[in-house]
């Protein structure tokens, strides 16, 4: 006797409904998404008793053919996927949501494809399918879903109130509606107040419907993020950390137009912040990805709010690193302008990217051009010759050392210039240091600098006797949730090995006895806060000396030489020494260059000297 069946159709059916659809929010987001792959420009919702009585989404796409309505609502039958499960485009491609919906719900499909002479009507009551009939449809498509898990009681005990369900639809119709600012979108229903986000024209329709949903107080109080590395793309905004809430709903990723609700992603915002906001308190963003679908696999579960990346630390990286960027030089957001956009602008001879332009020496007053012509000492020209706000500051103003110009001739000088990344000239932003090379001159981002140094000084201690560690005279306590504390201690031994030695203080507080030497003084709450973050990211089996760049970094961070430190000439040359010495030096652990060289020949083409 055999026990071993095969299930029926049906079962098969309700079982899989049972991943994709977990509540009417779900069903919205499946039919919705079927709109958008359509190629609809107007998508109409509304629902009644928070959806579970009624969910209603009409479109006005490509519609399907009579055959193609009655293949649709069958298991494994899709348009939109062939044979690249690495190469999705669309946001569906399992072919399962309307044959699931169909199990567990009446679903009546309504659709006019433009090749029929009228549109077709096809009803599926818990799995049972009627056969189409004709249906009066001028095009697009009308999907509509009544009493919910009728045929799955059990599930239906789960869903939360009729408001809550109503609330989880509008956010499911936010995101969406944001990722796709091309379509209009409409939520209506006996069950909450109707919105409507029309569609946005203007020359940047993300932000204009961020602004439609989330006010344009978000759009004042946030920070324009674009980034790209090794053909990824980061854009959207990140509100500034002073404009934060109290939880992470207001939080909006997208990858290829999906929403996501991503731990990876969600991950990389809050370290961004990490500096910048207490644990309690979460950033307000809506950033996008973009990348070739060989890059992530969205495959990963029924519902597609998942998603893994080919290069998971890549996409991190870049996250953290434009976030980071953004929020400091958030502080002179009405100064800063995009450095290609402003090379470009020079390049074309066209006012530079913040209005400013070059004054002309008609556009000087004759006094002072004048006086400056018969100046005896024309090293100096005045804020009003030069066009600035802000008058000329001589670099090393607040640093005790000689003039730049008083050093220039010194005999070390001269050796320095000859050195591949030149003599430190100048520090600016409190992170860019200015040098002079013989044959022009070289920026250097110290704080990608810095990180990377620490990375190899790391890497090389660890291969030879370990990390050296200095002793905290005083051992820092510092508080921190405790599936924090737990997750550090996990790890003490490995943390050790790194120089960092940690030990429990009651359940609430870890305790820091001693720190890598090679860091100077750190920011240790600082860097706890972080180093957790990640190991909640990471699984257990992760050993952090494979993540010795990551943790590396992390530490440098907080280490004494970062951006926003003010050096010395003589630490400016030190570093630079460094890098020279260093192999790699050149980029940082996120792959980004450390230094950009700008020969003189470049400088005289963009005076147009050339
Ligand atoms: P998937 O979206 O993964 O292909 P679905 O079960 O959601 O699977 O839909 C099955 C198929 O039905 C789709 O591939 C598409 O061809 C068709 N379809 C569903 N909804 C619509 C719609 N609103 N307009 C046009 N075609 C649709
Ligand atoms: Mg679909």
């Amino acid at each position: 006797m055999t026990v071993v069946h095969r299930l029926t159709e049906d079962m098969i059916n309700r079982i899989a409904a049972g991943e994709v659809v977990e509540r009417p929010a779900s069903v919205v987001k499946e039919l919705v998404e079927n709109a958008i792959d359509a190629g609809a420009k107007r998508v109409e919702i509304v629902t009644a008793g928070g959806g579970a009585a009624l969910i209603r989404v009409t479109d006005d796409g490509g519609g399907m053919t009579r055959e193609d309505l009655a293949l649709a609502i069958d298991r494994h039958c899709t348009s939109k996927l062939t044979d690249d499960l690495l190469d999705i485009r669309t946001l569906g491609f399992r072919g399962e949501a309307l044959a699931s919906i169909g199990a567990i719900a009446r679903l009546s499909i309504a659709s006019r494809h433009a090749s029929e002479p009228h549109g077709w009507e096809i009803v599926v009551e818990g799995g049972l399918v009627h056969p189409p009939r004709p249906a009066g449809l001028n095009s697009g498509t009308r999907v509509e879903v009544t009493d919910l898990f009728f045929s799955t009681p059990a599930r239906l005990k789960f869903l939360k109130g009729e408001r809550a369900e109503a609330t989880a639809v509008t956010d499911i119709v936010k995101r969406l509606a944001m990722a796709h600012p091309e379509v209009r979108f409409s939520l209506a229903g006996s069950d909450r107040s109707a919105i409507d986000y029309p569609v946005a024209h203007g020359d940047e329709p993300f932000v204009e419907r961020l602004g439609q949903i989330l006010g344009q107080d978000f759009v004042d109080n946030s920070l324009a993020i674009a980034a790209e590395r090794e053909g990824i793309r980061l854009s959207g905004y990140a509100g500034l950390p002073t404009f934060n809430r109290g939880n992470g709903l207001h939080q909006f990723l997208f990858v290829n137009g999906r929403p996501v609700r991503d731990k990876l992603l969600m991950g990389a915002l809050r370290a961004g912040y990490a500096d910048v906001m207490s644990r309690d308190r979460h950033p307000v963003a809506a950033l996008r990805i973009d990348l070739e679908p060989h890059g992530v696999d969205v495959n990963v579960h029924p519902a597609k709010s998942d998603v893994r990346f080919r290069d998971p630390g890549l996409v991190r990286g870049l996250i953290v690193g434009a976030l980071r960027n953004a929020i400091h030089q958030a502080g002179h957001r009405s100064a800063t302008t995009g450095g290609d956009a402003t090379l470009a602008a020079f390049r074309t001879g066209a006012p530079a990217a913040n209005g400013w332009r070059p004054a002309a020496p008609a556009a000087v007053a004759p006094t002072s051009f004048a006086a400056w012509r018969s100046s005896p000492e024309p090293a100096y020209v005045t804020a009003a010759a030069t066009g600035f706000a802000e008058p000329v500051q001589p670099a090393f103003a607040s640093v005790d050392v000689p003039s730049a110009d008083a050093r220039a001739n010194t005999p070390a000088e001269i050796n320095q210039s000859d050195r591949p990344l030149g003599a430190a000239r100048a520090q600016l932003h409190e992170n860019y240091i200015i040098a002079q090379t013989s044959h022009g001159l070289v920026i250097v981002d110290q704080h990608a600098a810095h990180e990377r140094l620490v990375y190899e000084r790391m890497k090389t201690a660890l291969a030879r006797s370990g990390i050296a560690r200095q002793i905290l005279l005083i051992p820092d306590v510092i508080d921190l949730p405790e599936d924090d504390v737990g997750r550090l201690l996990k790890r003490a031994d490995e943390f050790a090995e790194l120089g960092l030695v940690i030990e429990g203080f009651g359940p609430g507080a870890v305790a820091v006895r001693e720190t890598p030497a090679l860091l100077g003084e750190l920011d240790t709450r600082a860097l706890l806060v972080n180093l957790a973050d990640d190991l909640a990211e990471w699984d257990d089996t992760t050993r952090l000396k494979e993540k010795l760049d990551h943790v590396a970094a992390t530490m440098a961070c907080h280490g004494s030489v970062r951006s926003g430190r003010r050096l010395r000439p003589e630490e400016m040359d030190a570093l630079l020494r460094e890098m020279e010495a260093t192999p790699g030096s050149g980029q940082c652990n996120h792959g980004r260059p450390t230094y950009v060289e700008l020969k003189l020949s470049d400088i005289e083409r963009l005076f147009g000297r050339r």
